[in-house]
């Protein structure tokens, strides 16, 4: 399908829905909150009777900043059946976790998103992965129903963009995006406001999380492939929340000469979740696909079910092999 049919078609289900529901992914991020709660908003003001946000993970502290985060609900809401389910920020519906049969369950699904696709699984895509934001998509869309940028709207969105382009600064940055980023300031977003809270507010525990993960930090002999481990008891000892290793991951890719950077972190019930960054042509998408996970080709992130030191010298060795094969 064209893109504009795609929008087209989006619009047309959007305008039809009387019951919406809208789901970001799990341990949900600026990009995955701030697409549904702007998506949230406009739909709000549109007069729609019935518009729920479910996440399967509640709204990490650095985003508690969002207009109506309060909005976006952990457990199932009243209604089981909506006219519309949209998915935001996702390439498979196993990401929605828990909300997973509620979408299925909705009389259409309606997808939009920027990563590599996986599954088909919604009646309508928007999908272009050329986007650095799920955001632009959604911004997109609600240009082309002339839907007015509210401040809300617009902070939400550029939320989703600042986080994903961290801060402009990655190369997922196009004309495009700094063009929607003008339009959403303009329409009242306040910019270093947004970046403040993002990326320069954080709880004394995360930082103390942080230099107990940095004091981790190895890399292999040709200084290409550098990662970082968390175990249970650094979040133990630092008090720290999983969400608060956001961003950590970045520094271990700051390093010179690096060009995979790898975080891994020990999740409570036992799994081990991996993040990956890439510098340049090293596809990290392709990598987490082969454990099951999924994102972009310079950031993607996937799980596995073992011990800390097996997932670190599993990922080790098939991060060098992949580099081997890409280089
Ligand atoms: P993260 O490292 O958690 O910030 O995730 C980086 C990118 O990879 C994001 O776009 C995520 O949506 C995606 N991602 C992370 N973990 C997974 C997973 N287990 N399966 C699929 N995609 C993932
Ligand atoms: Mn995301
Ligand atoms: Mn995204």
């Amino acid at each position: 399908m064209r893109s504009r049919d795609s929008f087209k078609r989006a619009a047309q289900l959007l305008c039809e829905a009387e019951s919406l529901l809208i789901v970001p992914h799990l341990h949900p991020d600026g990009d995955a909150l701030g697409s549904a709660l702007g998506l949230y908003h406009a739909l709000k003001q549109m007069g729609k009777p019935v518009v729920e946000v479910v996440s399967h993970d509640s709204v990490p502290e650095i985003y508690r900043f969002l207009p109506d985060w309060q909005a976006i609900h952990l457990e199932h809401p009243h209604q089981t059946t909506y006219d519309l389910a949209v998915v935001v920020d996702q390439s498979q519906l196993s990401r929605a976790g828990k909300h997973e049969p509620l979408v299925r369950a909705a009389r259409r699904i309606l997808q939009i998103d920027h990563h590599m696709p996986l599954e088909q699984f919604a009646d309508v895509r928007i999908v272009d992965t050329e986007a650095a934001a799920t955001a632009e998509l959604v911004y997109r869309l609600l240009r082309s129903m002339r839907v007015r940028m509210t401040p809300e709207v617009a902070t939400c969105l550029l939320t989703g963009i600042v986080t994903d382009t961290f801060s402009f600064k990655f190369p997922n940055t196009t004309p495009r995006t700094l063009r929607i980023a003008a339009a959403l300031q303009q329409a009242g977003a306040d910019l270093s406001y947004i970046s403040e809270q993002v990326f320069e507010t954080r709880s004394f525990s995360a930082v103390k999380l942080l230099g107990l993960a940095l004091s981790t930090l190895q890399r292999t002999s040709d200084g290409k492939i550098a990662w970082i481990t968390i175990p249970r008891r650094a979040f133990e000892e630092s008090h720290a929340h999983e969400e608060e290793t956001e961003g950590i991951v970045n520094f271990v890719r700051s390093v010179r000469g690096v060009e995979l950077a790898m975080m891994l972190r020990e999740s409570p019930k036992g799994k081990i979740r991996v993040s990956l960054r890439s510098r340049g042509k090293v596809n990290v998408a392709l990598l987490a696909q082969q454990f099951g996970g999924g994102g972009h080709e310079n950031a993607a992130g996937c799980t596995l079910e073992t011990s800390l030191a097996e997932a670190e010298m599993i990922l080790v060795r098939e991060a060098q092999r992949w580099m081997e094969s890409s280089t």
